[in-house]
Parts: C-alpha cells; structure tokens; sequence
C-alpha cells in the first residue's frame, strides 16, 4: 500500500494564508496578491514543494482534500510554480476533471462542438502527459469523430476505459507534472537559467474558467507596455470561445485597430474594468505585468500574472518609469536591470521581429549590428568608405595594419581569434560590432570568397549581416533597432553613479573614443594605448625611418617630427577630457609590428625610405622575432631605445602645460607597460623626470605628473612592494597577465579555447571572465604587497576584464579604486558596479 502525501499541508490562496514564494512558488504567490487585490481570480489551492515532491517519490495524493474544496465534481487546471518564473517547469493542464458526465451536462449548457472540443483537447494532454501515449497518434482535428476516435485509442492503448473519476485524474495529473520536474532534461533546462538542480517544485490548482458560452466568452492576454521599447501601449490578444492560449477563429484586437475589431468596440465596459485591474496590478505587484483573463458570458475572471517580457531597452524604460512614478525604490529600479542587457541600447540590434538567412556563428567579440558589403583588405574598406558605401571587413584574423580598415568598415568578421585577439580589442575600442573566431566560415583572402557551413560561396561586395552581440553572421540585409540613449538610460546610471563604491574609467586612444567615453560618462582614462597613433600614413612613414635610423641623430630627427603629432594626440584628448584625468601608456608593441610582411610591402619601403630592398628586407628580418608578445616590447624598449619614450614624455608634459594654460589643468599620468623588475621603473622614471624638468624651464611652467605601473606580468605582481616605491598608481594589465600566467597566448588560444570550455577543463574563456583563482590571486598579491609599501596608492584594472560584471565584483571586494574598460562597456560597468554596492 502506498503511503499517501500529506494533504493537510495544502492551502486554499485566501487573503490571509501563510503563503510563500520559497514554499508554494512564484505562481502561488502572484495569484494570493491578485486575490488580496480583491480582483476576480477563480478559486485556487497552492501545492508546497515539499507536497509535490512526495509525490514524485511514489507517494499517492490524497485528492479527498482537494474535493472538499472545489467539490467532487470538479473541474480545474493545474500550473507549475517554481520559485522564479524563468525555471519553467511542465506545462499547464486544462480541464482535469473532465468526463463523460460534464461533457454531456456542457453539451446542454454549451452546445455539442464545444463539448466535444474540450473533453477531446483534455482526452489528448492526458493520454500524452500521463498515460505517455505517443502523439503522433492522435490529430488536432475536430471532425466529428475525433472525440469518440480518441477515447478508443486511449482504450485500446492503455487496456482500460479513459478515467472517469477526477480524483485519480487529478492525482495522476499531479504525479506526471511531479516527476516531468524531475526528469533530467527539466532539470539541465533550468539549471542553465540559474535554478539549482535541486531547486523544487510548487504547483496550483485552480476551478476552471470555462472561456465558452453564449454572449462574449473567451480568453486573452492583455499588458500594457510595449515589450520592445517599454512605452505605455496596450497589446494582447482575445480569443472568443477558446481556453488558455488556443487559436481560435474569433480573435479581437484589444484595442481599436483597423485591421479588425476589438474587444474595446465589442464591450467598452468590460475592456475598461480590464483596464483598471491593470492598473491596480502594476501598482500593487510593483510591476508591468501580463495579464492572463478569461470572459464567461462577459464577466472576466484572472487567472494568471506573469511579468511583461522585455527587451533591454524595455527593462530600463519600465524600471524608470516605475521609481519616477514612486511605485519602486531607485535601488530597485537599479536592480531590476541587468547590466548586460545595458549593451543592447548602445548599438544597433538586429529585429528580433524580422526574417533572418543565418549562414555562421563566431564568438561575439563586440557588440551591435551592421549590414554592408563584404570587402577582404583594409584598403578596400577605405576605397568602400570612401563611395560611402557601408562594409565588412572579412580577414582570417586582423594585424595592426588593418587598423585603418577597421575604422572604415561597419563591422569586423575573422574567422580566428578569441575575445582578446587584436580584431576583438579594436572593434571594442572602436564600438564596431565584431565577431572573431568565426571557424565555421572559411575565408579565401586570395579569391576574395567566404563559404559557408552549408556550401554558399559569396564574393567580394555580397552584403552580409554581423550581429556582435550574439556572435551571429547573416547572408542579407537584416531589419534594425536604432540604439536607444535617451533620458530613461541616463536617468538609470545616473542613479547607478549615486550608489556605486568604485571608480569607472575608460580605455580611450583617440578623440571618438574619449568623446564616447564622455558621452557615457567614464570618471577619466585609464588606459591611452599610444602604440594605435602611429598607424596613420604619415606617421608610419615616420615611424619606419625612426625605426631605420643608423644613429642616435638620424633617430632624433625622425622623432622629433613625431613629437608635434604625439603632442596634437595628447592635448585632444586633454581638450575632451576636460580636466578629468588621462592615462597614458608608454609605448608597448615589438617595433617589427610596425614593418611590412610581404614583399610588395618592403618594395614600397624601399621606395620611401630611398634604400636598397635588400637591405630593408635585411632589417626586417633582424627585427622579427619567434615570441614577440614576450619580447622587446614594453618597457623592454623604453630601457634599450629610451629616445622612444623621452619623445612620449616631453609630448606629454607639452600638452599638459596647453591644457592648463587653456583652463583645463591636468595632472597627467603616466604608465609604463610589461614591467617585470623595479629596476626598470627607477630607470624610466629617472629620463622622464629630466624630460619634466627640461620642459618646465623650456616652457616656464609648473605641472606635476603622477607615475604609473603596468602589472602584467606575474612577476610585478609578485614584487609589487618593490616597485610600488617608485610609482604612484599599479595598473593590472589583465590581458597580458592572463596570458603570460596561464602561459596561453591571446591570439592563439581561440583555436583551443572552445574544446577547454566544453570539457570544462576551463570553466570559462580566461581572457573573458577573470580567473580568479589563478590571475585573481596575483592581482591580491599585488594589491596587498603595492599597498603595504605605500598606502596611498592607486590600485585599478585596464585589461578587457575591467568592463565585466564578474571581475568588476571581484575588485571592488579586494578594494580596487576603479576599473578601466572599453568606451561601449562603460555604461555596463557603472550599473554593475552599482548593483554590488545596494
Ligand atoms: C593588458 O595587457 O591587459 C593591457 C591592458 O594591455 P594590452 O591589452 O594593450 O596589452
Ligand atoms: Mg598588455
């Protein structure tokens, strides 16, 4: 004999029942304040987990409870009720209960069609969902056969007549909605929208409301905001003589509409009383919400709530306008956005409404939307910007030299890389969407072809769609959102700004970058890569003689023509920056990034520089190395060509001095990148100190600098006392840190990256998501040993890192004074930032 759960424990959803969301679910909960609303909600009775999970280990219900309330004869639905709606859980069913005594009493109320339309739906859910018929086996037709056809197959299936008791159909409903929860495909189903697998299961049970009959019978959804832009609109649907969500050939706008009537013009009075309930839900749920109803002979009844799905711009709408409206608290209408979904308002978006022709998936590495014409080389891009025609740059992966197309194309496609390969760091600069990584598409450079998972080949000038927020390639135009800065999303961060305990900066090389980050309101720069200003025609000309020069003089001259341009780059972004502050980093890249690699190149390089090819090809090939990212780079250079940063430096200060003879004082910072001994600091700093003074008496002018640290290799992070001496800022490069500590190179690891992820021999991409066992623990270390040698200094992340929600947390907990990240994941980083500190 089977032990029988205990039903005591089940509650009736009265106004003054011990109800809780922990206990009985979300559902349960919504339909008691509903109730408490004294709104009409047909006569429910909530199921707690525990209840429902003895059911599910075998024990039978007693329904002997569950008569005594809705009486023996009773007809009812049943919904699950996890804790939070985005678990899920099994599907509603209708009418338990149903049998050949109800059809033959609806058949007198309501007529043959509709009798037999509902015990048929019924007949199926239950053959399917409890006797686990296969349902293929019976046909959505309702000929006039169907529901005798259906009764014999169930009969001839399952060896018994279909079950006439609701009781044992209600608790075999129960028992199948019970176990579908523990099924493992439910299980890995909500475990992927955060509930723990073991998470439990509430279920209601609730009279039906029949949504047939004479006059106007039906049911609908109505909300009243729109899901996209989160404006006031009413939008739903009714469905006359239908239950639940089935179609029916009656459907009514919900508001006048020329397209066909409405259920305003069929009964202004009931569809005002809708209103008004509305409105009485939003106030007291605190929400926009979905309101599910039903007419019986034209009294509406509610019998579901759920919160209005949302896009992100919608969320910010909907949560401003709640607290402007006092309804929220501001801390709440923070909390009620998800910082993520911020990125989605700053960009163009593809329609998710529109037809799509999806060819590839790579991995999002920036986001926003662009359709254009897909072009293989930089120059391409700059002749198609040039006819003011928008376009894709396709590469394999991108060198610094198609920096220039980056700028002139709408978006970026590569089919390697991961999320720091140098096509992912410049789009995210730029605010280019961008998609690296794309393995699934092959791109042919030399034929200037992309084919295509399922064989397609485009050509040069086919026009595609990349979609960087969700990794997505489309062949074709794609229907846009525009991006949506408006009060709602100002108003928001504003708040977010108010509450936050940690700084956010920008990480800004040129003036669009630094005026984007004004725009979203960046406390400054963090991380001026000055190694991208050199990329211009002119100036890469320059570059390449300085980099020739056969004396220290030949050297001197050619910087000294660079050191009017440095100037113009720094006291632009001064000017824009307006007295913020501005950190710049010293020259970072291996000088041979800055060469030609292939012949054609180094013919022109010749050319220019009047020398013999051999000879360039002879330099060019002195200056290559096999590891360049651990070689003569950073400060590396600094100490064996210091003329490099002397010209930096005196730039620098000159601009300084500019800005505050023009009334915006600066104290500009100064960072030295890829240091890994405190030596290198003392010499750097030494030379920058004399360029400082030789500028103050060239220009008679006062200025003080602040001196700052890269640490971005593990060992500057492990001598960080050390070299906190000499500096007045630590700056974890995350990026190089990551890279140099799991001694896994940025550009490469996408080619691994995904099989390591899928195996979980990594929990998520490093270069993506802090580590924060390995590199997080170097950046405590360093923190700690900085901070115990000198007190006051300042202590900040410039990597990729800085613009996550996750690594974000992890600093401000170790104390961090602020982040530094891409202009566009700005917005992102004060609303995360803010959400950690309510
Ligand atoms: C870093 O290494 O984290 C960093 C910010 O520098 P870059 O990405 O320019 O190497
Ligand atoms: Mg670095």
């Amino acid at each position: 004999m089977q032990k029988h759960a205990d039903f005591a424990e089940f509650t009736e959803l009265v106004p003054t029942a011990a109800i809780r969301t922990e206990r009985h679910g979300w559902r349960a909960k919504c339909l008691q304040r509903l109730i408490r609303l004294d709104l009409p909600v047909p006569q429910t009775v909530a199921l707690p987990t525990e209840t429902v999970r003895a059911i599910a280990a075998g024990q039978m219900p007693d329904t002997a409870g569950i008569a005594a309330i809705f009486g023996p004869d009773f007809l009812v639905s049943v919904r699950s009720s996890p804790e939070k709606p985005e678990w899920g859980g099994p599907g509603t069913v209708l009418n338990v209960g149903m049998n050949d005594a109800v059809h033959a009493q609806l058949i007198e109320s309501h007529g043959k069609e509709a009798a037999d339309a509902l015990y048929l739906r019924f007949v199926q859910i239950y053959a399917v969902n409890v006797a686990r018929l296969d349902p293929d086996m019976f046909h959505d037709d309702p000929g006039p056969k169907a529901l005798e056809t259906a009764l014999a197959l169930y009969r001839a299936e399952t060896d018994e007549p279909f079950p006439q008791s609701p009781a044992r159909q209600l608790a075999e409903v129960l028992r199948s909605m019970a176990r579908a929860w523990e099924g493992t495909t439910a299980r890995l189903l909500r475990q992927a929208k955060g509930a723990p697998a073991e998470a439990p299961l509430g279920l209601v049970i609730q009279r039906m409301a029949l949504g047939i009959g004479p006059g106007l019978s039906g049911s609908g959804e109505i909300q009243f905001v729109d899901s996209v832009t989160g404006l006031p609109r009413i939008t739903g649907r009714f469905r006359g003589q239908s239950q639940g969500r089935k179609a029916s050939e009656e459907t009514l706008y919900l508001v006048h509409d020329p397209r066909g009537a409405s259920l305003e013009e069929a009964d202004p009075a009931l569809f005002a009383r809708l209103v008004e309930y509305g409105a009485r839900c939003r106030e007291h749920l605190r929400e926009e919400m979905q309101i599910e109803f039903t007419i019986e002979s034209g009294a509406p009844m509610l019998i579901d709530a759920v919160r209005v799905r949302r896009s992100g711009r919608a969320a910010v709408r909907i949560a401003v306008t709640l607290a402007e409206e006092g309804i929220i608290s501001r801390e709440d209408a923070l909390l009620r956005v998800e910082p993520r979904a911020l990125t989605e308002l700053l960009h163009y978006q593809v329609d998710p409404r529109g037809a799509q022709d999806l060819l590839a998936r790579g991995i999002a590495a920036s986001p926003g939307a662009a359709t254009g014409r897909i072009v293989f080389t930089a120059s391409d891009a700059q002749a198609s910007a040039a006819r003011d025609e928008p376009c894709i740059l396709v590469r394999r992966e991108t060198v610094p030299e198609d920096v220039r197309g980056m700028h002139a194309a709408v978006a970026v496609l590569t089919e390697r890389g991961g999320m720091t390969s140098h096509a992912a760091v410049i789009a995210r600069g730029l605010g280019l969407p961008c998609i690296v990584g794309c393995a699934d598409l092959a791109v042919n450079p030399r034929d200037r072809t992309v084919t295509a998972p399922d064989g397609r080949i485009f050509r040069e000038g086919d026009v595609f769609t990349v979609d960087g927020t969700n990794g997505t390639v489309l062949a074709g135009a794609a229907e846009m959102l525009e991006p949506a800065l408006d009060d709602g999303f100002r108003t928001l961060l504003r708040w977010a700004d108010n509450v936050r305990d940690i700084g956010i900066r920008a990480n800004a090389d040129t003036p669009d970058d630094a005026r984007t980050a004004r725009m979203f309101e960046a406390e400054g720069i963090g991380l001026a890569r000055t190694e991208h200003m050199f990329f211009d025609d002119d100036r890469l000309t320059l570059m390449r003689e300085m980099i020739f020069a056969d004396t220290p003089n030949d050297r001197r001259i050619a910087l000294e023509r660079l050191l009017p341009m440095q100037r113009a780059d720094f006291t632009a972004l001064f000017e824009i920056m307006a007295g913020l502050p501005v950190c710049i980093r010293l020259f970072d890249p291996p000088l041979h990034e800055f060469l030609p690699h292939d012949r054609e190149g180094m013919r022109e390089l010749a050319e220019a520089l009047d020398r013999p090819l051999s000879e360039v090809t002879r330099r060019c090939e002195a200056l290559r190395e096999f590891n360049p990212m651990l070689g003569m780079r950073g400060v590396r250079l600094g100490v064996t060509v210091p003329e490099i940063y002397d010209m930096q430096a005196r730039a620098i200060f000159e601009a300084a001095v500019e800005a505050g003879r023009r009334g915006a004082p600066i104290v500009p910072e100064v960072m030295i990148p890829l240091v890994s001994a405190a030596r290198e600091v003392e010499i750097v700093k030494t030379r920058i100190d004399a360029v400082a003074s030789a500028v103050r008496t060239e220009m008679k002018a006062e200025f003080t600098w602040r001196l700052g640290v890269m640490v971005e290799t593990p060992r500057a992070a492990l001598r960080a006392g050390e070299i906190a001496h000499h500096a007045h800022f630590l700056s974890f490069g995350t990026n190089d840190l990551t890279q140099m500590t799991y001694g896994l190179s940025r550009d490469d690891a996408g080619r691994f990256m995904s099989t390591y992820v899928k195996q979980g021999v990594y929990a998520e991409d490093p270069f993506h998501i802090l580590d924060v066992e390995g590199v997080g623990e170097l950046l405590l270390i360093g923190a700690s040993r900085g901070r115990a040698a000198r007190r006051d200094v300042t202590i900040s992340v410039c990597g990729e890192h800085g613009g996550n929600p996750e690594s974000i947390a992890f600093c401000r907990a170790a104390g961090f004074d602020y982040v530094s990240c891409s202009p566009f994941r700005v917005p992102v980083a004060r609303l995360a930032a803010a959400h950690f500190a309510i």
